[in-house]
């Protein structure tokens, strides 16, 4: 019916409905947020991201574009009170935190936002229906019971991970083993998958306690949420969807891969961070389609050089054309003395391209020549990886991403692991061992991009889930129609409590 193709009919239908969104100050929350709120203006409601001015230096243009496209959409700026608590002048995002000894100190400046916060709903216009929150900001639950709204709660991960973490939480079949690296199986899901505990999440393996309090603070927040919103589509996971409903209650609504609402080459150049360079893509026209593998460990690793350096020896020594993104900046000049001392870019220079600092991601994975991903399993570029349809080369450092890597090489069979054993401790990377060594990598990539039987199957699966990827987001697709009944729950929930 054309009321649901054309955005301007469907604005009269829901105009005055106004979700408010405020994401977790770190790329990985930021990113696919903002994409949401362009999913949500799209399907004909109002949408406000709440960021602090930093951060929105990042988004502006995206946003503008957006909004001169007919989309009722903005971004707000709070004040983002680093210095009051406790924080470096300008520090805004968990990227730029020079020290995991402030995390606490983020997380306190976080919930200040509370009063600047309420104060901003008091006066936006249209009236705000529904507040989005992300994971740590466990306060909005106040805030939407004070404003009689519901509050959507938005965590970052999928369902498969949840899953997992649930049961191992019930089970506690982790807490049985003797050793870390002893194996166990995780109970009561359709697949066999084997972990050990020096795999696991920080919340069911504390590396350290300084941020129990944290934790058990999210965890409650996350309980009362009225309804969550999930990044994923239901055929990446549909077993775990279903579970995670069950366990949830039916306000669970997967409206992924949110990536895929970058649809312009300029979206795609500019998500995440407006600086980004395009002249990757002139380097990738070079190569033959699926010859690339692009190689990145995400928004937060900090991983010291001795160990960033076997991933690009790993990378050269696999001799297949690569790019491989480093952080850039002070925080790697370490691994920049490496590459100088080494001569690795200057030995490299024919086949590989190092990226310093933010590289526009989805456009580089959206390009023929990638023939691989190697990732660290962060859920956003695991689930990019898959809507681009290639193979992934896992590689997972912490948090959830050793679930997300079993997703990808044991539910989904479109990843090869790298063959990394522990988790390290975010912000404590140089306490851990050797995480990743040359000659692993090296074998993966081989495994990812041969000729043989199994690689091309592998090729296969990710292809066909790129398509499902496609498809779910695209209008009347699974989480299309999931988009528009969260819209319809929120408008019901606001008829009820008003
Ligand atoms: N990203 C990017 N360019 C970079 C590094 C990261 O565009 O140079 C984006 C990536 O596309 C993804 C997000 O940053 O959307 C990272 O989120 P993810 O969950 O993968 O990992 P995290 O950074 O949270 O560990």
């Amino acid at each position: 019916n054309s009321s649901s193709t054309n955005p301007i009919m469907k604005n009269s239908r829901v105009n005055q409905l106004h979700f408010v969104l405020i994401p977790l100050m770190s790329p990985g929350h930021h990113i696919p947020m903002i994409d949401m709120a362009r999913l949500l203006a799209q399907h004909g409601v109002f949408a406000t991201i709440v960021t602090t001015p930093l951060n929105a230096l990042r988004f502006n243009s995206t946003i503008q574009r957006a909004s001169d496209s007919g989309l009722q959409i903005r971004l707000v700026s709070l004040h983002f009170p680093s210095t009051e608590a406790g924080l470096p002048d300008g520090c805004e995002n968990m990227d730029n935190l020079p020290s995991r000894t402030l995390i606490k100190n983020f997380f306190i400046a976080s919930s200040m936002l509370q009063k600047p916060f309420e104060d901003l709903l008091l006066g936006l216009q249209p009236p705000p229906s529904c507040i989005v929150s992300g994971k740590n900001l466990a306060w909005t639950v106040e805030t939407s019971r004070k404003f009689r709204i519901p509050r959507v709660f938005f965590d970052g991960m999928g369902c498969f991970a949840f899953c997992c973490t649930n049961r191992l939480e019930i089970s506690k079949v982790h807490e049985r083993v003797v050793s870390d690296s002893e194996s166990f199986v995780v109970p009561g899901i359709p697949h066999r998958i084997e972990l050990t505990k020096r795999k696991l999440p920080e919340n069911l393996n504390p590396g350290s306690p300084d941020l129990t309090a944290v934790r058990n603070n999210m965890r409650a927040a996350e309980v009362v949420a009225d309804a969550i919103l999930v990044n994923t589509f239901e055929d990446l996971e549909a077993d775990y969807v279903k579970d995670y409903k069950m366990v949830k209650g039916n306000n669970v609504w997967c409206i992924g891969p949110v990536s895929a609402s970058n649809k312009s080459n300029l979206d795609k150049i500019e998500r995440g961070d407006e600086t980004a360079s395009i002249e990757v893509s002139q380097w990738l026209d070079l190569w033959e389609p699926c010859t690339v593998i692009y190689a990145c460990l995400g928004s937060i690793c900090g991983l010291k050089p001795w160990q960033l350096q076997e991933l690009g020896l790993g990378l050269e020594a696999s001799n297949r054309p690569f790019i491989w993104v480093i952080r850039g900046g002070e925080k790697s000049q370490g691994l920049e003395n490496w590459i100088l001392e080494d001569g690795f870019e200057e030995r490299t220079k024919k086949k590989g391209l190092v990226i310093r600092g933010w590289a526009p991601q989805v456009l580089i994975l959206s390009h023929p020549a990638i023939g691989g991903f190697l990732t660290h399993c962060g859920w956003n570029s695991t689930l990019e990886g898959i809507d681009a349809g290639v193979p992934l080369i896992t590689c997972p450092l912490f948090a959830e991403q050793f679930l997300n890597e079993s997703l990808a090489v044991e539910v989904l069979g479109i990843g090869v692991r790298v063959g990394v054993e522990a988790a390290v401790t975010w912000g404590l990377e140089e306490r851990s061992g050797l995480v990743i060594k040359k000659e692993d990598v090296r074998t993966a990539i081989e495994k990812v991009t041969d000729d043989g039987e199994e690689a091309e199957e592998r090729r296969k699966k990710a292809r066909e889930l790129g398509k499902m990827a496609k498809k779910a987001i695209e209008h009347g697709g699974s989480s299309y129609l999931n988009m528009d009944t969260f819209i319809q729950f929120v408008k019901q929930q606001n008829e009820i409590n008003n």
